[in-house]
């Protein structure tokens, strides 16, 4: 028993400690180009896998239904003071498990079931929990969605005006998982203010950039914030839930407990207090920056790869490629780019003409390489690379192992100048 206890994961568990180091491995020597992504402080692993994972606290701070709970209040109150400050706002809920959970919350406190929400489509680059059919988002509301006007692929907010006019929906949600551009949330509010809408921005992948000014930010113009704290955040896993309406607040915070969630996971709520404490110091707005302008340069190079971007560009850390110059599906190239060294996701892109699972677009980001130091120089090279990659096979698209060898050589030793996790 004993024994058992103490043992490491080496010994206890070979099989997965040998899993987890693969995964290290993995993440030291690929260049990891998803948006959904990030590479996050020691001082964030170290708050993640601690003791914390033992406490069970349910409630809020100070009105927990366990006892032992003086250090777990500490840290959540940590948490949450540190959201109110970064964000500029008035409570936080810093529990939600994941974005998902954060924006399930909202509805909960906001909405009954069958009320109409109106929302990004997830063709356009919305997110499957602001609606899309087979999330339980629309199984409980009604969803009316709006896309991006085909003429520049940026959201039409006459069409959005006319769909709230139309569906007078209980709430407008702007935000998106694969939406380039910044939104305009003083018109999306407008537009919510006259179909009597409660306006809820979901600004998971561009966070960062509100809290460094890089962005518009969506207070005062929303009702209610969403985001999730391991993307452009750099940080822990998980959902927070932000406003500066007591009312609203507290029906939130009833909503994520007793409401979608049961316990605190206390491991996780401390890896975000960390990660909110590090968005705070100066050196995460020089973060901020790097990660756009490497967006530009990676945009650019791409671009002069012969692809076209979704949009003609990016004005944030996350870009849309289309693939369709190339001739090749999104699944091919996303699976020869990993073998070549460099992680992204397949995505469909607006008004997609393939299956959603072998779309015409790939999904990029600056945001882990300039975590691990990448500049304009290295996004530069990335961008040929991917460019390398992708004429490769079209080529020849059975086997373009020749080119994937060549450009993983390349990869390996750009990632061994900029090492992770040693
Ligand atoms: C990533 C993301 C979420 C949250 O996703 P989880 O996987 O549930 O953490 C929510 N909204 C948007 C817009 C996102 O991009």
């Amino acid at each position: 028993m004993r024994q058992d206890f103490t043992a490491s994961l080496t010994e206890s568990d070979p099989e997965m400690a040998e899993a987890i180091a693969g995964e290290l491995h993995r993440q030291q020597d690929q260049i990891e180009l998803i948006a959904s992504e990030n590479l996050v402080s020691r001082a964030v692993l170290e708050a993640h896998g601690s003791v914390l994972t033992n406490k069970t606290v349910e409630g809020l701070p100070g009105k927990r239904y366990y006892g032992g709970a003086e250090f777990a209040d500490k840290i959540e109150m940590l948490a949450i003071e540190r959201a109110k400050r970064l964000f500029g706002c008035g409570f936080a809920n810093v529990q939600p498990h994941s974005g998902s959970q954060a924006n399930q919350a909202v509805y909960l406190a906001l909405l009954k079931p069958g009320d109409a929400i109106l929302s990004m489509r997830t063709s356009a680059g919305g997110h499957l929990s602001h609606g899309h059919p087979a999330n339980a988002s629309a199984k409980t509301y009604t969803i009316h969605s709006y896309g991006v006007s085909a003429k520049d692929e940026r959201i039409d907010y006459g069409e959005v005006a006319a769909l709230a006019r139309q569906h007078k929906p209980k709430l407008l949600i702007a935000g998106g998982s694969a939406y380039p551009r910044q939104i305009d949330f003083a018109v999306l509010r407008q537009i919510a203010d006259e179909a009597g809408a409660t306006f809820m921005v979901d600004i998971a992948h561009f966070a960062g950039l509100v809290t460094t000014g890089l962005h518009p930010h969506p207070f005062p113009h929303a009702h209610v914030v969403t985001t999730t704290t391991y993307k452009s955040l750099r940080g822990a896993r998980g959902g927070i839930v932000l406003t500066d309406d007591a009312a609203l607040a507290k029906k939130i915070d009833s909503a994520v407990f007793p409401g979608v969630q049961g316990s605190v996971l206390l491991h996780l709520v401390a890896g975000k207090a960390v990660c909110l404490r590090e968005a705070l110091k100066p050196s995460f707005a020089a973060y901020q920056r790097a990660a756009l302008e490497n967006a530009q340069a990676l945009a650019q190079s791409v671009a002069a790869q012969g692809l076209r971007l979704v949009s003609g560009g990016t004005d944030t850390t996350l870009m849309l490629v289309d693939l369709g110059a190339k001739g090749i599906g999104g699944q091919r190239a996303s699976e020869s780019l990993e073998a070549a060294g460099l992680t992204v996701n397949k995505n469909v892109i607006p008004n997609d003409t393939r299956p959603a699972t072998d779309p015409s677009g790939l999904r990029l980001s600056s945001n882990a390489g300039t975590a691990r130091g990448f500049g304009e120089a290295e996004f530069r090279q990335i961008g040929q690379w991917i460019g390398r990659v992708l004429d490769g096979l079209a080529r020849q698209a059975n086997d373009n192992a020749a080119t994937e060898r060549t450009v993983r050589a390349d990869v390996a030793r750009l990632c061994r100048k900029f090492p992770i996790y040693q």
